[in-house]
């Protein structure tokens, strides 16, 4: 698809950030270019119009940049999926293992029911732990998980491993 370079072209790799030897990827150059954005939106919401999906699960922070514009024009909910103790209800909350130490991502009990259909959202997959974990968050509550969509990922880091078979969908690789 011809919008794919124009996506990857305004994402900017900013090297030793957070830390040396680190090339992070910035999408907040591609929210600047409205065309590359909303082609970004686009080719999301062509994959999963009409495809029954009740929930979009955004992962913080950047998944709640791409995730709501997806649910609004697909007609799904949009659930949050947070960083610990911000979510003021009840929470579920899955812990996950990074380079050094752990995290963990929360939901609310409730927002999602058994038996719906969902997609999983987030800027980026690396070691693929955060998704990993936000599947099984929505596999817990019961539903079913679609598919993962994320902007960019790195395939050297063979986070598509971690995502216990579940499918994934990206529009840029960045090696
Ligand atoms: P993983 O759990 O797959 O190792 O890391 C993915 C998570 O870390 C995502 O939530 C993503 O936003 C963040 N992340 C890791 N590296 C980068 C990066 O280079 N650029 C951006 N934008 N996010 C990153």
């Amino acid at each position: 698809d011809p919008r794919i370079n124009g996506i990857r072209t305004k994402i900017r790799v900013v090297p030793n950030f957070p830390k040396p030897g680190i090339m992070f990827q910035d999408i907040t150059t591609l929210l600047l270019e409205p065309k590359a954005f909303k082609d970004t939106i686009d080719l999301f919401v062509e994959r999963y119009k009409g495809k029954n999906i009740s929930v979009v699960a955004g992962i913080e922070a950047r998944g709640f940049i791409f995730g709501p514009p997806i649910a609004l024009a697909i007609g799904a909910k949009f659930v949050p999926l947070r960083k610990p103790k911000k979510l003021p209800g009840e929470v579920m909350h899955e812990e996950y293992v990074l380079e050094y130490g752990r995290d963990c991502i929360e939901m609310h009990v409730g927002a999602v029911k058994a038996g719906e259909r969902a997609l999983v959202v987030d800027d980026l997959i690396a070691t693929g732990g955060t998704l990993s974990a936000a599947i099984n968050l929505l596999e817990r509550a019961g539903a079913e998980v679609v598919e993962c969509a994320c902007v960019i990922e790195l395939p050297e880091l063979k986070g598509r491993e971690r995502l216990s078979g579940k499918s994934l969908y990206i529009l840029v690789e960045y090696r």
